[in-house]
């Protein structure tokens, strides 16, 4: 039987007892738990066999339960959280003495974000607790956008998919930290790094883990299909470097002519890059899924979300040798 549901009731019944459950969000599918359940949370790092240094992003309903989480917060994280809230936007800041250590990898800060997507907003409503949710993926895979991708990963280690639809950005949320009250990029992501410019002025960029020790979890390689994947912005001249190899090719906008080519998703016909992201994911899980040899991806234009999706596709494309 299938374990996606709509059923917000039974969400509720399950969060209440300590359980976890795959939550729709805008971005990707989290996998939800009580953070104030030990139980429910070591469930979560142990169902996607996360390393207990990688700490995990807490989703609460408005901006007014967000001050509940952390302790302080800067005129530019206000300001932030105000303007782009509900939103694909996550803010780390120094937590309040209530939030957990594992929930935090025993740091003094603490990441926190209210989802745009209706359904988990009103499950978050209903609640008296905020949900500590990471991406619904095993460790190292490729993040879940649609309910089905969830169930084909966790069918037997979790009781519901809430079902909420595709997500409709589809990578994950921009990760914002603060360095003497300036608000520091940790991670690029679905809320473009122009519209958060527009906002508060230039920021920095530190979402390299040799960088920045205040970033736990920015692997180098991460967001991984289990094919050997490939970034290139001249895909035909990568296509000569595999010879007799099963090739399948992640395209922008126009197809590649070439009888090398086992099989090809085009992320978007207009050249748009916000339903190139939302189906960026989607279509690295239906080419891992060919058994090909190898993944070539064709490097995204480097503005807006194109630069998010390149820092995707290059840590799902590292090899250490
Ligand atoms: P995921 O929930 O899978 O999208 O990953 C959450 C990411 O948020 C982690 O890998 C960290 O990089 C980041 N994060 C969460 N909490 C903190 C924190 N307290 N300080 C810095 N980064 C954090
Ligand atoms: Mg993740």
């Amino acid at each position: 039987m299938s374990i996606i549901s709509k059923d917000i009731q039974k969400a509720i019944a399950l969060l209440s007892n300590d359980e976890l459950v795959a939550i729709p969000t805008e971005t990707v599918y989290g996998l939800a738990g009580n953070i104030f359940s030990e139980k429910a949370i070591q469930r979560i790092f142990k169902t996607k066999k996360r390393p207990f240094f990688n700490p995990l992003i807490v989703h609460v309903s408005s901006v007014d339960a967000f001050e509940e989480i952390v302790s302080e917060v800067p005129e530019k994280a206000r300001l932030l959280a105000h303007t782009f809230w509900p939103g694909s936007m996550t803010l780390v800041l120094k937590k309040n003495k209530n939030i957990p250590d594992i929930i935090t990898a025993g740091k003094d800060t603490v990441a926190v974000r209210v989802p745009n997507h209706p359904v988990t907003l009103e499950l978050l409503q209903k609640l008296p607790f905020p949900l500590a949710a990471p991406s619904a993926n095993p460790f190292n895979h490729i993040s879940p956008t649609k309910a089905e991708h969830v169930e084909r990963y966790f069918k037997n280690d979790i009781k519901m998919v809430l079902d909420g639809g595709a997500c409709k950005n589809g990578i994950e949320s921009t990760i914002i930290g603060f360095e003497n009250d300036e608000p520091i990029i940790y991670r690029l992501g679905a809320l473009a790094l122009e519209d958060i410019e527009a906002v508060v002025g230039a920021v920095a960029i530190k979402n390299k883990k040799a960088t920045n020790p205040d970033a736990p979890g920015m692997l180098d390689k991460h967001y991984s299909p289990k094919t050997q994947t490939v970034l290139t912005a001249t895909i035909l001249a990568e296509i000569e470097n595999h010879p007799n190899k099963k090739i399948g090719i992640l395209a922008f906008k126009s197809p590649f002519k070439s009888d090398k080519i086992s099989a090809e998703i085009i992320l978007s016909t207009t050249s748009n890059l916000q339903e190139a992201a939302s189906k960026l994911y989607d279509a690295l899980h239906q080419l891992d899924h060919l058994d090909l040899d190898v993944i070539i991806a064709e490097k995204l234009p480097e503005t807006g979300l194109g630069k998010s999706m390149n820092d995707r596709l290059q840590r799902a494309s590292f090899t250490s040798s």
